[in-house]
């Protein structure tokens, strides 16, 4: 079953893609399998709607997700003619989008917002939310039909790439028979589930290998926190001072030991990016809240001013804090999670 989304909203998707002019799609910072697909993604959708379109992400692409169709395209900067539409995809707020929104004159342009974070603000003139979704292709994957766009093999393959990488392979609670029916749909439409999953996913640079030494190294475990912090002169030792490297964070809360599994990345500019991950009943989306970031329930983030060791004390305290306080909600509704 698909996603329901309203008339009233495909209707207006419709009549704002009509009048524009020039189409910025942007993504998130820090992209991620799912960004990518998802920019991608409307990008061919708008070549075949023949709209004219810039795709951004702030933090340009990842290397990883160069068997993307458009990734070549993808621009670090906003283009200076003007701009009459922007769509973002999958973030959850405004600033998720970075300088790419920031920099657009003032008032805005007319925004459509189509995410699945559970935090998401609304930001948007056209808010095509719905949490439900395990990626924001997926969401797409429901909307392209509704605006006469075909599932190309290219297309099939940017969204199966989010759906994918969004949920390690099915892996993640909420997967249903309808995910799986629209990654049927995407493998059927000429998408290749191996190649996504074996370059979305699975191949990593030794590199990151390297990281995670690192982080091992540095793991603690405070009443079910189990965490790491990687410093910048860590990652600049070992010729990686950009970026950080998915799966660490999943490596520490994938133990029977850890409510709530962290990593702090120190960034150049000083400031920390925290990655939080749980495994239900727990939830991590609060906590990013209360430290200024967001995400899901079980996979959430903040970015934090330093210095490190300034930072991590208060992200412990936070974090233990809030496992008492879930704790105690378990204990009210007679569960019993040991
Ligand atoms: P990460 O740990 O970077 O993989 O992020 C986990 C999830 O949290 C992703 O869905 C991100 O989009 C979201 N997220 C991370 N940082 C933030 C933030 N500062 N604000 C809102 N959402 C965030
Ligand atoms: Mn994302
Ligand atoms: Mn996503």
């Amino acid at each position: 079953m698909p996603f329901h989304i309203p008339a009233a909203t495909i209707n207006q998707i419709k009549t704002a893609l009509d009048k524009a002019k020039h189409i910025l799609v942007i993504t998130h910072i820090a992209p991620d399998g799912d960004a990518l697909g998802s920019l991608t993604a409307v990008g061919l959708a708008l070549d075949q709607l023949k709209k004219k379109h810039t795709l951004v992400c702030d933090d340009g692409t990842l290397e990883r997700f160069n068997y993307l169709a458009l990734t070549n395209s993808i621009k670090d900067i906003i283009p200076t003619d003007p701009i009459d539409l922007v769509i973002s995809v999958d973030c959850a707020d405004a600033s998720r989008m970075g300088k790419a929104y920031d920099h657009l004159p003032s008032p805005k342009p007319f925004t459509i917002n189509i995410d699945h974070h559970i935090t998401n603000t609304n930001f948007g003139n056209i808010n095509l939310v719905i949490s439900e979704a395990k990626s924001t292709t997926e969401i797409l994957a429901d909307l392209f039909p509704h605006l006469q766009v075909n599932l190309s093999h290219a297309l099939a393959t940017s969204l199966l790439t989010g759906l994918v990488t969004d949920t390690l392979c099915f892996r993640i609670p909420g997967v249903t028979a309808s995910t799986l029916g629209t990654a049927s749909r995407l493998i059927e439409a000429g998408a290749n589930l191996f190649d996504v999953t074996t370059q979305g996913l699975l191949l990593r640079p030794l590199s990151t290998l390297k990281l995670w030494q690192i982080g091992l190294n540095n793991m603690r475990e405070e009443n079910g926190f189990v965490w790491t912090t990687i410093s910048y002169a860590d990652r600049d030792a070992i010729g990686l001072a950009e970026g950080k490297a998915t799966g660490l964070v999943n490596a520490l809360s994938d133990t029977y030991q850890a409510y709530i599994g962290a990593v702090l990345w120190e960034q150049a500019d000083g400031t920390i990016i925290v990655s939080f991950r749980c495994h239900p009943p727990y939830t991590v989306s609060e906590l990013a809240v209360n430290l200024g970031g967001g995400g899901h329930d079980l996979a959430a983030g903040c970015t934090i001013d330093g210095p490190l060791n300034k930072a991590e004390q208060l992200v412990i305290d936070l974090a233990k804090a809030n496992i008492r306080k879930q704790q105690g909600i378990f204990y009210q509704h007679g569960h019993n999670h040991g």
